[in-house]
């Protein structure tokens, strides 16, 4: 049984109903799941909702999702924390440096979390079309939950969207389009297109069950960390969907008691060509204005408006964490060190993470000895690598000592 109440305005509190679908609230901000956390504590094991199986799926009294029959499942895994030691000690770590990998969930990344609450509530609602703006890996996430549904999507992608998300899209049985614009212009598409095509919007945060999909990293990180938090998380920051929600996360466990007051450094990462948030973290300011002509090979933190920038700003704020913008050259080498250091394959938007920890440390934002955590949120094997192969020919002479 979901503890599911209602939805409240992130800005202004309004109250909205449950039972029929939305996306933003009237003052254009987003909506945020609430709970009866209070009938909840008495009635919910911590330890006995671990000790399920189903990956994110375990925590249904803390999802919105109230009928087992609107459950959308593709073998969700609960993702690993991988100790990357020798990572660490080349960055000038001593403490403990884990990644955990979301490119073991369904679709190679974390946005199959978001995506598949969204395509269960929708299912809930008897929605059958769905569309969304797409970098890539949110179109994936969306096209294969919706077919599993039953249910018709729409993908809008900038042009230059690497081909393999695409065709990933279509073979989930997507209908998926390359456009001449950035997410943000791909978005106001979907919007342009509503009435007529009968859609309903599943862009960031402008539905509400998508933080409460990746509200789950935050759950499971606390139990996979014996109920505890690290020192800090380094989250690559786009539409800043998984920061929000890890942040909700942890004061809904502490509401629970399943946590204490504690919380980790929140650092929101992004590329030094598209760095919204951390402008705005610099400057003081509550809102952050639209980067222009963005660029980063990190097409996942290529976000150049984010909706939900002022709840971004406030968990890294609250959290005494910061926004740090990191170099393509930074993101490349820390991509090679992992690699090779630790055997660990990360995406460039996970490898942004780890140059954010190194220059946190340079700069001195966290202590040699912490225990930080990065999230490596899609499979490396999605994107795009530097090409190594070098041949031989098998019937010349080799030089074996040239290898
Ligand atoms: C979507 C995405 C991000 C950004 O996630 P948000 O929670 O929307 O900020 C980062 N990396 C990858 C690989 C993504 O697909």
């Amino acid at each position: 049984m979901s503890f599911f109440t209602h939805l409240e305005c992130s800005a202004t509190g309004q109250r909205y109903d449950r039972s029929q679908p939305h996306n933003l609230s009237e003052a254009g901000k987003p909506l945020l799941a609430r709970y009866d956390l209070d009938a909840a504590k008495p009635a919910l094991d911590r330890d006995a909702i671990w000790a399920r199986g189903g990956g994110f799926w375990k925590w249904r009294e803390l999802l919105p999702v109230d009928r087992d029959e609107d459950v959308v499942a593709l073998g969700e895994v609960d993702t690993p924390l991988i100790d990357v030691p020798a990572t660490m000690a080349r960055s000038g770590g001593t403490g403990r440096l884990i990644v955990k990998d979301e490119g073991r969930l369904p679709t190679g990344s974390f946005k199959a979390r978001g995506l598949a609450l969204a395509v269960a509530m929708a299912k809930s609602f008897g929605i059958t079309r769905m569309a969304m703006p797409t970098n890539g890996n949110a179109g994936a996430a969306l096209s294969a939950y919706a077919s599993r549904a039953g249910m018709e999507s729409w993908c809008f992608a900038p042009a230059d969207t690497p081909e393999v998300n695409l065709r990933e899209i279509a073979l989930h049985g997507g209908h998926v389009y390359r456009v001449n614009g950035y997410i943000h212009e791909c978005g106001a598409l979907v919007a342009a297109g509503k009435a007529a095509m009968g859609w309903f919007d599943v862009s960031t945060l402008k539905e509400p069950y998508r933080i409460e999909g990746k509200k789950t990293m935050g759950l499971e990180l606390a139990a996979q960390l014996g109920w505890r938090l690290p020192d800090a998380i380094f989250y690559p920051t786009g539409g800043g969907t998984g920061l929000i929600g890890m942040w909700k996360a942890f004061d809904e466990m502490e509401r629970l008691g399943w946590i204490g007051p504690e919380r980790p450094k929140m650092f929101a990462v992004q590329a030094e060509g598209c760095a919204p948030i951390v402008k705005a973290y610099e400057a003081g300011e509550e809102h952050a204005e639209e980067w222009k002509n963005a660029q980063t090979a990190a097409m996942g933190i290529r976000v150049p408006k984010a909706i939900g920038d002022f709840l971004i700003l406030r968990a890294v704020r609250e959290s005494g964490g910061a926004a740090l913008a990191v170099s393509e050259s930074a993101i490349e080498a820390a991509r090679v060190t992992c690699g090779r250091e630790d055997g660990l394959l990360l995406c460039p938007e996970g490898a942004a993470t780890l140059a954010a920890y190194q220059k946190a440390l340079t700069d001195g934002l966290i202590d040699r000895d912490a225990e930080a955590v990065l999230y490596n949120c899609g499979s490396g094997l999605k994107y795009a690598m530097p090409d190594a192969a070098k041949t031989l020919d098998k019937d010349a002479a080799i030089d074996w000592s040239s290898l």
